[in-house]
């Protein structure tokens, strides 16, 4: 099993270095781990949910310590970010260039409206959020920085039913990824520990069944992470994730395609 998205302690959100995770990840039989942590951001962002620029070395050598002292599994170098317009050189020439970067995941977790920058997370309520969060995240797949996007469907969270608007944004989004041949994200946190109680009872917040029926329609590729912001969760929802991508018959994506750059 692989694993692309896993966090460390300097998000602030979540526990263990480095090499708390490979040691888990080892002896739970993976054979990629991949770390992507929150992006600091430039002028330190919204740091109450990431790392500081101050802490970007320490995330690196930690990485390249982990990959010096462990030959038996493929350890990557990588990052997840929030994309903006003002954020977008920092990625390329910070990031991708000057630390060489494997790769970078896009999440998604704000977006702007009405000259405001709303939560992906409990801010998604309305028809009208939804299309601003979905314009927001089409325009960020199409920077080109990044090797996948993060649970797409995290809109599940807080806009409770399915109906024409998420048929609308999910076809934006998966049409947009189909065109630039960008996998989408079967993400096993939210599998394993994000229920939303809903007028018909309780369902996964994402990934949302209906979202990854379409997925297959499209015949987008995936792939599925733990999103691990614990050490003995490297490998959460990995094996619900793959036998969920192998009920609907969807493709696992080959990331070693993409990585190095
Ligand atoms: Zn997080
Ligand atoms: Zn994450």
């Amino acid at each position: 099993m692989k694993n692309h998205h896993t966090h460390t302690f300097r998000c602030k959100h979540a526990l263990g270095e480095v090499d708390d995770y490979v040691r888990v990840a080892l002896a739970q039989g993976l054979t990629v781990l991949g770390f992507a942590d929150h992006t600091p951001l430039p002028g330190n962002r919204f740091l109450s949910t990431r790392m500081s620029l101050a802490e970007l070395p320490g995330y690196v050598q930690a990485i390249a310590e982990a990959q010096q002292g462990y030959r038996e599994i493929t350890i990557l170098k990588g990052m997840e970010c929030e994309w903006m317009p003002e954020f977008h050189s920092f990625y390329q020439e910070v990031l991708l260039g000057e630390y060489a970067f494997d790769y970078l995941v896009l999440g998604c977790h704000f977006f702007p409206y009405n000259g405001d920058v709303l939560s992906s997370h409990v801010d998604l309520h309305t028809p009208r959020h939804l299309a601003a969060y979905t314009q927001h995240l089409v325009q960020s797949m199409r920077s080109g920085l990044f090797a996948f996007v993060a649970h797409p469907d995290l809109f599940g969270l807080t806009y409770l039913e399915w109906d024409e608007n998420t048929e609308a944004a999910a076809r934006d989004i998966i049409g947009t990824a189909k065109e630039l041949g960008l996998p989408l994200e079967i993400n096993g946190h939210g599998l394993v520990n994000r229920t939303v109680e809903t007028a018909r009872g309780p369902r996964p917040a994402y990934p949302w069944l209906p979202f990854w029926e379409l997925v297959a329609d499209y015949e987008v590729p995936v792939v599925v992470n733990s999103d691990a912001h614990h050490p003995q969760r490297v490998a959460q929802g990995l094996r619900e994730g793959l036998e969920l991508a192998d009920s609907l018959g969807l493709t696992l994506a080959d990331l070693t395609l993409r990585e190095g750059g």
